[in-house]
C-alpha cells in the first residue's frame, strides 16, 4: 500500500440512499470520487443511507448503508427555516456510524448540506471536512459555515467561485471543482438531434424557460431527471404547446449519455446560483455544447464560443438566439475542455490535496 495512502470515511447525503436520483448531483460527484481515490490508493469507506449501492468501479471500497428517515432538502425551504431533523431521521445515525469510524480513519468526508455535520467539526475528535454542495439556500447554514471558516479555515471546500461567494468566509475559499469519469461517456461528433435539458425538474432548475426557448423554436425538448416536484412539472407541460416536452425519466448514467449524445444542445436554466452543474459536464463530455444562464457554477464551466453560449440570466430571448447559433460550436472542443477541466482523477488529487493541507495545518 501507498506509504501516503489516507484511510477515509466519505458521507453520503441524507435526501436520499444512492441512484435514487434525490440527491442531485451529489451522488455523481460521490461515485466519481471514490473512483479516483481507489486508483490513487487510498481506503474508501462509505456510509449511505439504506438502499445505496455503488457501481462495480467502486468495489473495493466499503460501503455501510443505515436506515432512518429522509431528510428534508434545503432547496425546498424559506431561507430563514430552522434546522429540522425528523423523529427516527437518518442524518444523526449516519453521523453516529462516520464519527466512530472516523476516531481509527484520518479524515470524514461530508458531502450533505446539513447543519448537523458542520456544527460539529469544532468539537469531535474525528478530523471532518466538508465539500459544500449548494450555494447560500439557508440563513442558518450560510451563517455557520462563515462562522467556522474563521475557525476551521481548512475544513470547507467548494465547486465554484460563484457559488463560494455566498458564504462570507475569512479566507479565499478552496475551490476544487468536479470530476467526472470520461470512460462513461462516449463523444459524438455528429448530431443534427433534439434540444435537451436534464436535472432534478423542481422550480430553482427554472425547465419552464427551457421549454419556452423550444416552443419558439417549434422543437422538441427532450427531459430526463428525478420528478421531486409534480405539481411544478404539470405546470411546465401545460405552459407549452402539446409535444414540446419528451419526458424521459430518471435514467442510469450509461443511458442518459446514450441519449443525450444524440442532442444538438443542453439548454441549462438555473433560478438559483447553481454551485456547479454536473448535467452541463455531462453534456459536454459527450460533446453536445450548452447553452446556459450566465448564473453560478455554470457560468464558470462554459467558454463562450468555445464550449457553449452564455446568456443574461432569466433572458429568455436571448437564450433563443444563442441556441440557433449552436452549430458554430465544435463538439470535440466541448470533449477537450471536460478533458483538461474536470476528469475523475484530477478531482480525486485536488480532494487529496485539500484533505492534507487540512491535515498539516492541524499538526502546525
Ligand atoms: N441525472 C441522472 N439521470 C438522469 C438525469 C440526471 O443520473 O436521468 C443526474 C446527473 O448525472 C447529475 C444530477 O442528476 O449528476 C443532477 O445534478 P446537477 O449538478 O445538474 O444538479 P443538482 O440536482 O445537484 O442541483
Amino acid at each position: 500500500m501507498n506509504p501516503s495512502a489516507l484511510r477515509l470515511v466519505l458521507v453520503s447525503t441524507p435526501i436520499g440512499y444512492i441512484g435514487s436520483g434525490r440527491g442531485g448531483g451529489v451522488e455523481l460527484t460521490l461515485i466519481s470520487l471514490i473512483k479516483g481515490l481507489l486508483e490513487l490508493g487510498h481506503e474508501v469507506i462509505v456510509v449511505a443511507p439504506k438502499g445505496s449501492k455503488l457501481p462495480d468501479s467502486c468495489s473495493k471500497a466499503e460501503i455501510i448503508n443505515v436506515s432512518g428517515i429522509d431528510q428534508p432538502s434545503w432547496q425546498h425551504q424559506d431561507t430563514s427555516s430552522s434546522i429540522i431533523i425528523p423523529p427516527s431521521a437518518v442524518l444523526p445515525r449516519l453521523w453516529e456510524k462516520a464519527l466512530e469510524l472516523g476516531r481509527t480513519s484520518d479524515a470524514v468526508l461530508n458531502f450533505s448540506y446539513d447543519w448537523l455535520p458542520i456544527w460539529l467539526t469544532p468539537w469531535v475528535e474525528a478530523d471532518l471536512f466538508h465539500l459544500i454542495s449548494m450555494g447560500g439556500v439557508s440563513e442558518v447554514m450560510q451563517n455557520l459555515i462563515s462562522e467556522l471558516s474563521r475557525t476551521n479555515p481548512n475544513r470547507f471546500a467548494f465547486h465554484t467561485n460563484r457559488q463560494a461567494s455566498d458564504y462570507s468566509l475569512f479566507e479565499k475559499p478552496v475551490v476544487l471543482g468536479n470530476g467526472f469519469d470520461l470512460k462513461c461517456y462516449q463523444l459524438r461528433i455528429e448530431s443534427k438531434g433534439n434540444l435537451a435539458w436534464a436535472g432534478r425538474v423542481a422550480p430553482e432548475k427554472g425547465l419552464e424557460d427551457a421549454v419556452a426557448v423550444a416552443a419558439a423554436l417549434s422543437e422538441c425538448l427532450l427531459v430526463w431527471g428525478v420528478i421531486d416536484d409534480p405539481e411544478y412539472a404539470a405546470l411546465v407541460e401545460a405552459s407549452a404547446p402539446e409535444g414540446t416536452i419528451d419526458w424521459r425519466g430518471f435514467l442510469s448514467t450509461e443511458q442518459l449519455q446514450r441519449q443525450l449524445g444524440t442532442c444538438r444542445a443542453l439548454l441549462n436554466t438555473p433560478k438559483w446560483n447553481e454551485a456547479y452543474g454536473n448535467v452541463v459536464v455531462e453534456a459536454m463530455a459527450c460533446g453536445v455544447p450548452v447553452v446556459a444562464y450566465d448564473r453560478g457554477g455554470p457560468g464558470e464551466l462554459i467558454v463562450p464560443g468555445v464550449t457553449g453560449w452564455l446568456v443574461p440570466p432569466d433572458d429568455v430571448r436571448s437564450m433563443i438566439e444563442a441556441t440557433s447559433r449552436i452549430d458554430e460550436i465544435d463538439r470535440q472542443e466541448c470533449r477537450n475542455w471536460v478533458e483538461r477541466s474536470a476528469s475523475h482523477d484530477g478531482f480525486a488529487k485536488r480532494v487529496v490535496d485539500w484533505i492534507k493541507a487540512g491535515l498539516d495545518a492541524k499538526e502546525s
